[in-house]
């Protein structure tokens, strides 16, 4: 399986076939496909913690490369992307290259956003972003988002040797992470059969891959195998429409600035039990692939095994901030398999913030 090329599918309403490369060391290979795009002033964005990676890469391009920028930073900042896009045009890149996580490769997808440069990403971990052209952006404490297949790189290299470097707590919760993405698309208003089988696809790589990832975090096969499942989940993320999981996750990052990862991980299992009472039938597969009746306390079973954090308040989140959280994940209906009320909306959060089993 390893060192595959893929091109994937156009996603609705775009043109563009994005090429996938998965393979162990693959990022040698990174001033070939710079070439391929026709590229030759690259600029290498990273955060700060990972200037290494980003120096490395700039290293393999040799005079492919015009500069690193390692500022890249959670939310996507638009005063970082300012910074960013001034060296750019000191350097007059002509082709982005983003290595890390979904903070780097939100930065990645603002500046091609502003400026339609060709962007290469280099996943680290498994939070999907490169497969979606959503892009969320923050200024002034606001967070908003918009959706442009612009956003979308043209090659996306998975590189197993570098998602090793990922920490274990932190693979535990990207992973729960993407398979939200997953888990969510199984009952999407607008799924496909073709969304609905990677879905499938994503959450038994994960299911399969990352108890093997957490007995031996270098093995490179089961760190593969587990990027491919973030590249299946990231790309139903962008097929399809999400519901309660996101928009709760979303408005608790917003408006309590708790982590992205970990938050997802918690919220996971208590958004999948609630939508259980209505889309049993569509969540099945979790349940095939788990075990147990229902998928979200066969997700809390998985979670608890993987050592995922199971509650809220240890991100720093108070009890007296749910009543608020319930209020703002109710003011705007958004289609959902369980209807959304602010009581029932109130009792998850108070279990997930307790670290309590899911509500069924
Ligand atoms: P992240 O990119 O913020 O990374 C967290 C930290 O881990 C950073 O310091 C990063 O440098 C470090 N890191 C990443 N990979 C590493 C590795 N292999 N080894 C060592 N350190 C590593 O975290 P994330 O969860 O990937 O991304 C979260 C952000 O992505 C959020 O802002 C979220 O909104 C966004 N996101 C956007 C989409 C989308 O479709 N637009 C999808 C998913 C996530």
């Amino acid at each position: 399986m390893s060192g595959e090329d893929i091109v994937a599918q156009p996603i609705q309403n775009s043109d563009t076939a994005v090429r996938v490369v998965f393979g162990a060391a693959k990022r040698m290979s990174i001033a070939a496909e710079v070439q391929r795009i026709g590229a030759s002033k690259v600029l290498v964005l990273a955060t700060p913690q990972q200037s290494d990676a980003a120096l490395e890469i700039a290293e393999l391009l040799g005079s492919l490369a015009v500069g690193v920028f390692c500022k890249a930073e959670m939310h996507t900042p638009v005063h970082v992307t300012e910074a960013a896009m001034a060296q750019v045009a000191e350097t007059q890149t002509d082709c982005l290259i983003a290595i890390g996580g979904g903070s780097t490769t939100g930065l990645g997808k603002a500046i091609a956003f502003r400026t339609g440069l060709p962007q290469i990403v280099i996943p680290t971990t498994y939070a999907g972003s490169e497969c979606t052209p959503i892009l969320g952006q923050t200024e002034k404490g606001v967070k908003t988002t918009l959706s442009d297949p612009s956003v979308l790189p043209e090659v996306i290299l998975y590189d197993s040797e570098l998602v090793r470097t990922l920490p274990v707590p932190m693979t535990v919760t990207s992973a729960l992470n993407a398979m939200a993405h997953a888990a969510e698309a199984l009952y999407a208003t607008n799924r496909t059969g073709e969304t609905t089988a990677m879905a499938i696809q994503g959450l038994e790589a994960f299911i399969d891959g990352l108890p093997r990832v957490l007995s031996e975090p270098s093995d490179l096969v089961a760190r593969e195998a587990t990027l491919r499942g973030a590249w299946a989940c990231g790309t139903v993320l962008g097929r399809v429409d999400m519901a309660l999981h996101h928009k709760l996750c979303h408005t608790l990052g917003g408006a309590f600035n708790l982590p992205h990862a970990e938050t997802h991980a918690i919220v996971l299992p208590h958004a999948i039990a609630y939508n259980a009472r209505a889309a049993g039938r569509e969540l099945q597969p979790i349940c095939d692939l788990l075990g147990g009746e229902n998928a979200g306390t066969a997700l809390h079973a998985f979670a608890q095994k993987m050592n995922a954090p199971t509650a809220l308040r240890d991100l720093g989140l108070q009890q007296r901030d749910l009543d608020h959280a319930a209020d703002l994940a109710t003011t705007k209906p958004y289609p959902n398999p369980q209807p959304v009320t602010r009581d029932d909306i109130r009792a998850l959060l108070q279990a997930a913030w307790a670290g309590d089993a899911p509500i069924q």
